[in-house]
């Protein structure tokens, strides 16, 4: 029965170029790796590894319930405090993801009195969240702060939130934050801004929403992730104590899922205090993206993410196979991954390469890619 079903979708991918497949990684090997999302180079740090272990021997390895029940350990609370004093926010709540931060907040303050005002590009999470939060949504064309107000405007609901990410996870390219906070002030909206690419990257570290003085602002709410920069996994809500106090008590993916473990709280903690005491990081990002840029031929990026765009999903598999065989994987974006329907190349500045690995990576990359 499932031969006849998915095959011929399994087929249909395969005829366009667009098959995924896994590919599982051996610990030991010896690669410029420009595909993953460590941006402050930390997920191997001896000082958050050690983190993690010390957790796993003293709390376990599971964190045995929901958040609700047993599974909020004194990790949990520290890591919500640090993160929201770090960024400015008044306090922070930690989920299992990224994802479910975003599934969490956009759902318990969705429903039919709210109307989601979605920026075209944003991350699978927030679409997601916008199916599952019987909402009126409002797919707006990308930026575009005309047509956001103009929806804002003009909408029967008595809320509304703008749903933007600070740096854009594909493109790489910003959000105009400020301009954006205004406008929902204006309307009597709420600004959500997803800043998974922007934590310690952006703001020297303490992300765009901070940079742009927005941080704190009772209208300008923040989900992040704590898989990326933060070298570990999870994700977490950052506003007012109101609006955490709310998603304790609304949010579903935070009262039914299994809480975040407590060796991966532990690694974010180290993480985010290895940030906050080395401010060089974040400066080494923002010098590598350059200088991959600037080989690729391609804008600036305002983040660690640079996007080179490529002629089809075929061309750039087969440059990112040429960039491997020659040591340095690169991140391959096609459709339906890619807002725009570029299938492209996607590289990601690390705060822990040599500069002898960057000049490498640069001179692989720009002859693959031609
Ligand atoms: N938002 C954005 C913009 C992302 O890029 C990602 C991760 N790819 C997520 C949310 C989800 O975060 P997580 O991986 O922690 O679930």
């Amino acid at each position: 029965m499932l031969e006849d079903w998915l095959a011929p979708k399994a087929a249909a991918l395969e005829s366009r170029g667009l098959t995924r497949r896994l590919r599982p990684r051996p610990a030991d090997e010896v690669l410029i790796d420009l595909a993953g999302n460590d941006y402050l180079g930390l997920a191997r740090d001896p000082r958050v590894v050690e983190a993690a272990v010390a957790a796993v021997r003293e709390w376990g390895t599971g964190s045995t319930a929901s958040r609700l029940v047993t599974g909020t350990t004194e990790l949990h609370a520290e890591l919500e405090s640090e993160l929201a004093a770090y960024t400015g926010h008044e306090a922070g709540l930690v989920f299992s993801s990224g994802y479910l931060a975003n599934l969490g907040i956009i759902t318990a303050l969705g429903g039919p009195g709210t109307l989601l005002v979605s920026d075209e590009h944003v991350h699978a999470s927030i679409v997601d969240a916008c199916r599952l939060a019987r909402s009126r949504v409002e797919v707006v064309p990308h930026s575009d702060l005309d047509s956001i107000g103009k929806v804002l405007a003009e909408r029967k609901e008595p809320h509304a939130i703008v749903l933007v990410e600070s740096v854009y996870s594909v493109l790489g390219d910003a959000a105009p934050l400020e301009a954006l906070a205004a406008l929902a002030l204006k309307h009597n909206a709420l600004l959500l801004v997803d800043e998974a690419h922007g934590l310690g990257v952006t703001g020297n570290g303490r992300g765009s929403v901070a940079a742009a003085d927005l941080a704190g602002l009772d209208h300008v709410l923040v989900t992040m992730t704590l898989s990326k920069a933060m070298a570990s996994q999870g994700g977490a809500v950052l506003g007012p104590t109101i609006l955490r106090d709310h998603l304790i008590n609304r949010a579903r993916p935070f009262i039914f899922d299994t809480a975040l473990n407590p060796a991966a709280c532990a690694a974010a903690l180290a993480a985010l205090r290895i940030l906050q005491g080395e401010p060089a990081r974040p400066r080494r990002i923002h010098e590598t993206a350059a200088r991959l840029a600037e080989a690729c031929e391609v804008m600036p990026s305002s983040g660690a993410v640079v996007s080179v765009p490529m002629p089809g999903p075929r061309e750039a598999v087969a440059a990112a196979e040429v960039c491997l065989a020659a040591g340095v994987r690169v991140g391959v974006f096609r459709p339906p991954s890619v807002p725009d329907g570029i299938s492209r190349l996607r590289l990601t500045a690390r705060a822990d390469l040599s500069t002898a690995d960057v000049d490498r990576a640069c001179a692989i990359i720009s002859s693959a890619i031609r």
